[in-house]
């Protein structure tokens, strides 16, 4: 038995090795710096709800790290399969690249994620392993079955992460961060609330460059979907464009109020491009200065 766990451990560091950098699994650094970790059932999800924030910490050298807990084998009109991950990896590799971030996708199929103790354990080791502050993930209210457990494995790993004996295999926290979650426009069976809501003016085409990496989705089925397709210019200037001018979004009245409330009402009035945080009653519950200590690019 000892020369097979010890041939097991070589096959997995053998794994590990061969890992792009942006795979790569051993925890940040104890440097000062914010770990931050988000999760996204598909490969681009995150990128849509935080993508903006990422840059903003990235900019500033906290360590971040999106997971796409499904490999999103599923979201094409004409590909699929192991080869549509492999494309989809590659496409957040390049995404999380181009913002200076860590992207994880993990090996879970594209429209078949369902709420299991093995998916609950792998999100459990991904914020043990990145010793995370912080944790954002979707609401578990959404159309999507993906994002409805990914909310709600990420809801069942919160507090799950400090007991030892759960998942033992990967060390766990002393204290159960602050969960927080995207936000969605969804009514029932309550709305988001913004707690916190941020500028990302000053980042939105750091986000944009982040979306266009995600060929398969932005420019083929996503509009596929929407019947737009022969919309998308084919030349990718032209399509990069055609990204900026179609993915402009007003903040909604409530995600206006919370920026009035942080930047005061002439700075919060005037911010054209927002993303914004809902406090998860299940992590830690942050009071005013812990957000701030969270989110050091609100003004003082
Ligand atoms: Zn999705």
């Amino acid at each position: 038995m000892k020369t097979l766990a010890a041939f097991m451990v070589m096959c997995s560091v053998a794994l590990y090795a061969q890992q792009p950098s942006s795979q790569r699994t051993q925890a940040p650094g104890t440097d000062g710096k914010l770990n931050i970790i988000a999760f996204g059932a598909h490969p681009d999800d995150c990128d849509q709800r935080a993508g903006g924030t990422a840059a903003k910490y990235a900019a500033l050298g906290h360590h971040v790290r999106f997971v796409a807990v499904t490999n999103g084998d599923a979201g094409h009109q004409t590909e699929g399969g192991g080869a549509l991950a492999a494309r989809r990896r590659a496409e957040a590799q390049e995404a999380g690249r181009r913002i200076g971030i860590e992207y994880v996708v993990l090996d879970n199929h594209d429209g078949e994620l369902l709420p299991t103790l093995d998916a609950r354990a792998q999100i459990i080791r991904q914020i043990r392993q990145w010793k995370a502050d912080l944790v954002l993930a979707p609401r578990p209210n959404d159309y999507h079955p993906d994002h409805r457990y990914t909310g709600a494995l990420v809801q069942d790993a919160a507090y799950m992460v400090v007991v030892p004996n759960v998942a033992p295999d990967t060390p766990a926290l002393r204290k159960n961060p602050v969960f927080m979650y995207f936000e969605d426009r969804f009514q029932k069976p309550n709305p988001f609330t913004p707690d916190v809501a941020l500028s990302i003016d000053d980042v939105i085409e750091k986000k944009l460059d982040m979306l266009d990496a995600h060929v398969s989705q932005v420019y083929e089925w996503l509009p596929w979907v929407d019947r737009k397709l022969e919309e998308v210019p084919r030349d990718p200037v032209a399509r990069r464009r055609w990204l900026h001018e179609t993915r402009a979004a007003q903040p909604t009245p409530a995600v206006r109020a919370a920026l009035i409330k942080w930047y005061g009402a002439q700075r919060g009035d005037a911010v054209r491009n927002a993303e914004a945080f809902e406090i998860c009653e299940y992590g830690a519950r942050p009071d005013e200065a812990m957000i701030r200590m969270l989110f050091p690019f609100l003004p003082k």
